[in-house]
């Protein structure tokens, strides 16, 4: 029976990996992907990681697998389809084998929701983004829309703001989801432009995002607006399908979870993005990571 076995290996799995490692524990991570990192991989620049400015989302993921794999943590390629709680053991259930556990750290993070239009895949990384604090400074003295409506829209629009020449805030309906001290500021703010009732259609450029085609949904008017990045925050949602009626989650799916990652099954911790948080980041996934270890641990000394 393995001492601790992690599911995920972005930043959070692979730095419970790391400290599983150092604890002496006998720690697996199972990933579907194969490839260590995450979601960081995806992300181009991702320069607010401590020490390491300006370093590639590509190269840190990469860097943090390497790191994993010189500590000795072992990775298993494989898909889990859901978890059982028997006590004192735990049964991991992948497509291929049931793993047994006296502790299980959850890592499977949380995804960006896609809008599913022309032209968004196709133009990801090349001026499509789904995080304006970490690309957002690309795009200085130049024109961006944000869609969406909610917090993280209206976040994203007045921190895009600071630096572009002008940002569209391309919304559904009439009236903002998000707070209204947001969505204050964001009407007083002279470089965006608020397009109310308009959904985008299409994301056109070949190799970088060149205009957004748009239309009115009470009007029907269509536009296309000329622009270079496109940011899209319409929300998001963890990775959690596969832990249904197992754990405690929240209306959203988020695994209820505080800083001390125990979850509501003793002996199953959740790390990073797919628990409740007030910031999901890198450096407080990795933080998570070393954590979930901590309280695996203690856990592990009380069996
Ligand atoms: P959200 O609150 O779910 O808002 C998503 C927005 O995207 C909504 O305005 C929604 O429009 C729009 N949307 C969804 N699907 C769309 C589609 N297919 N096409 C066009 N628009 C679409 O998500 P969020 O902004 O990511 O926030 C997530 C949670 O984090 C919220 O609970 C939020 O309060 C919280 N949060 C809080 C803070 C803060 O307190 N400072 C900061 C960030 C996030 P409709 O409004 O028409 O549904």
């Amino acid at each position: 029976m393995r001492d601790i076995v992690i599911i995920g290996a972005g930043p959070a799995g692979l730095s419970a990996g790391i400290y599983g490692k150092r604890a002496g524990l006998d720690t697996v991570i199972i990933d579907e992907s194969g490839i260590g990192g995450g979601q960081v991989l995806t992300t181009y620049d991702v320069d607010n990681y401590p020490g390491l400015p300006g370093i590639s989302g590509m190269e840190l993921g990469t860097k943090m697998h390497e790191h994993a794999i010189a500590a000795g943590v072992e990775f298993m390629e494989a898909r889990v389809q859901g978890i059982e709680d028997g006590g004192n053991v735990k049964y991991v259930k992948t497509s291929s084998e049931t793993v047994e556990a006296k502790t299980v750290i959850i890592a499977t993070g949380a995804v960006h929701n896609h809008l599913g239009i022309p032209g968004e895949e196709e133009l990801g990384g090349m001026g499509v983004s789904y995080c304006a604090t970490c690309d957002g400074a690309f795009f200085r003295k130049r024109v961006t829309a944000v869609i969406g409506g909610g917090d993280v829209a209206l976040e994203d629009a007045i921190f895009l703001a600071r630096g572009c020449s002008k940002v569209y805030l391309i919304h559904r309906r009439d009236e903002f989801r998000g707070a209204k001290k947001l969505a204050d500021i964001v009407k007083s703010t002279e470089n965006i432009e608020i397009l109310y009732d308009t959904v985008p259609d299409s994301i056109v450029g070949s190799d970088a995002v060149e205009g957004l085609n748009v239309h009115n949904v009470k009007t029907n008017e269509t536009k296309t607006l000329t622009l270079d990045g496109v940011f899209i925050a319409v929300g998001t949602h963890p990775v959690t399908e596969y832990l249904k009626g197992v754990l405690d989650m929240d209306e959203r799916g988020y695994i209820k979870a505080d800083e001390s990652c125990a979850t509501s099954v003793p002996g199953i911790f959740a790390a990073g993005d797919v628990r409740t948080k007030q910031l999901r980041q890198i450096v407080t996934a990795a933080s998570d990571g070393a954590n979930a270890v901590t309280s695996a641990e203690s856990y592990i000394n009380n069996l």
